[in-house]
């Protein structure tokens, strides 16, 4: 895909979450509505903080016996309220704070950007369990 877009004016809009456009795309071309593995967040969304998960669960994974058990104190806690931070990712304790508002910012630059240009929008591999993001609008 990245030859095909090659010297073209693009922009990218996922409801993947699994940091795969990144490993080929500039980060400033994509959008990921619906949160990244690679953050994590307070589940009680008790301030608008996204937390790095790599390290942490490189560290875990390290810790992981036998039994597949980790340490319980390993499991990451929010360090304002206490509660468990989980991965920032469409749940129904989804953070829509600052970089989630960021990601639609981005998208809304790029159309208004282009909007009096002919815009190919190009749709690929949308399912239909989530078409409010993508599809409807
Ligand atoms: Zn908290």
């Amino acid at each position: 895909m990245q030859w095909l877009l090659k010297d073209k004016n693009y922009y990218i809009l996922t409801t993947n979450q699994d940091t795969q456009f990144e490993k080929v795309f500039p980060i400033e071309k994509i959008s990921a509505i619906q949160g990244d593995w690679k953050y994590l967040q307070c589940n009680r969304r008790c301030h608008d903080k996204l937390y790095d998960s790599v390290e942490l669960l490189h560290k875990i994974n390290a810790e992981i016996d036998v039994a597949l058990k980790i340490p319980t104190e390993m499991g990451p806690h929010c360090p304002h309220c206490g509660a468990e931070l989980e991965p920032w990712v469409r749940s129904r304790v989804f953070l829509e704070g600052k970089k989630y508002k960021e990601e639609h910012q981005k998208l809304s630059d790029f159309l208004r950007k282009n909007m009096n240009k002919k815009v190919l929008f190009l749709e690929l591999g949308v399912g239909r369990m989530t078409p409010m993001f993508i599809q409807e609008p």
